[in-house]
């Protein structure tokens, strides 16, 4: 799920365009979330044009920074050929209607704003349910995770309206990358690699021939990546998220680029470090359920409740949920389904 923080923090202005590879330039563009400031967006020159590998929101400050990398690689609107999506959330999605648009003002055919088959059917999802339902969806899955006030977690009317305005406009979207195939973008070929975990379909693309690895929100240098379980996500997220990262060992990444954050050149020992990551946070889990405990009780034990927003708040019981959902399918816990659910550890 998206990032929904409201609070605007000034954010940098234009640091511009960035080379970090053969035909490959970073784009750092501010985001208005506390938690992450920024997000990378990725511009590779191919033999048709300019492709752009996620896109950031639509806020002055990132359009800002666009028109500068724009100005300094010489790119026109029409240059733009194709945009790649890693995954569906707002912040690498947010501006892929506004170049599709701009393309199409230049006189360029529909440019396509490509994304995973699963991503695609996530957005569906989202933008296909309204207000009210998605409310209902929403209070009832607090309520069963134990929260006193689950309707206190809904989304309020100016967080949504905030969001989607910095969403505008509503691309036209095809789930054509497919795993296991392989894409062109710019002058390279990537293999698409399915990476579940920080959400259903995310999706890495690697060129094998200098081991360049565009990675997504899957391996971020400095933060774990949110993993977290909302309703309509596939079963235990975090199992999947644990089993990619174990199979993504034996690639020879030699430089990771990721959606938030420098470049990752040490690529298997941050593996290591994000899997060490959540082998400590099952413990805490474990241990926080202590003779019984809902999803909630856990989540106050492991986040300091007092301090969270709304926001955090959801935050903080979807990841604790993705946990104890983990831990009950590995037989550690034992989930009880009274009004709402509740754990208790098992021996
Ligand atoms: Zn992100």
């Amino acid at each position: 799920m998206a990032d929904f923080e409201q609070s605007i923090d000034s954010p940098t202005l234009a640091e511009g365009v960035v080379q970090v590879a053969e035909g490959v330039y970073r784009v750092t563009t501010p985001v208005p979330f506390r938690a992450l400031r920024t997000v990378n967006c990725y511009l590779l020159r191919g033999p048709d044009g300019w492709d752009v590998v996620d896109t950031g929101l639509k806020t002055p400050e990132a359009l800002a920074v666009w028109n500068a990398a724009f100005d300094q690689l010489g790119i026109a609107p029409g240059d733009i050929h194709q945009i790649i999506l890693t995954h569906h959330h707002p912040d690498h999605l947010g501006l892929a209607g506004h170049f599709q648009q701009l393309a199409q003002e230049a006189g360029r055919r529909v440019v396509p704003v490509r994304i995973s088959p699963r991503e695609f059917e996530i957005i569906g999802i989202i933008w296909g349910s309204d207000r009210k339902t998605r409310n209902q969806l929403m209070e009832a899955f607090f309520a069963r995770c134990g929260l006193p006030d689950p309707a206190g977690t809904n989304f309020s009317p100016r967080e949504i309206e905030g969001m989607r305005r910095m969403m505008l406009p509503t691309p036209a979207i095809t789930g054509d990358l497919r795993p296991g195939e392989t894409a062109q973008i710019g002058a390279r070929w990537f293999e698409m690699i399915h990476t579940p975990g920080h959400s259903d379909g995310h999706l890495i693309f690697y060129d094998p021939t200098d081991g360049l690895l565009l990675a997504g929100d899957h391996v971020l240098p400095h933060i774990t990546p949110n993993i977290s379980f909302w309703p309509g996500v596939e079963p235990d997220p975090l199992g999947r998220y644990l089993n990619s990262l174990g199979g993504l060992k034996t690639l020879d990444a030699n430089q990771a680029l990721p959606g938030h954050g420098g470049v990752i050149t040490e690529w298997t020992p941050r593996l290591g470090v994000l899997e060490t990551h959540h082998d400590e946070r099952l413990d805490v889990m474990q241990h926080a359920v202590g003779r019984g405990a809902t999803v909630f009780d856990v989540s106050q034990n492991v986040f300091s409740h007092r301090r969270l927003d709304r926001h955090q708040i959801r935050m903080a019981v979807t990841e604790t949920l993705a946990h104890l959902d983990h831990l009950t399918g590995r037989g550690r816990l034992r989930r009880h389904d009274d009004d709402a659910w509740w754990y208790e550890q098992v021996g």
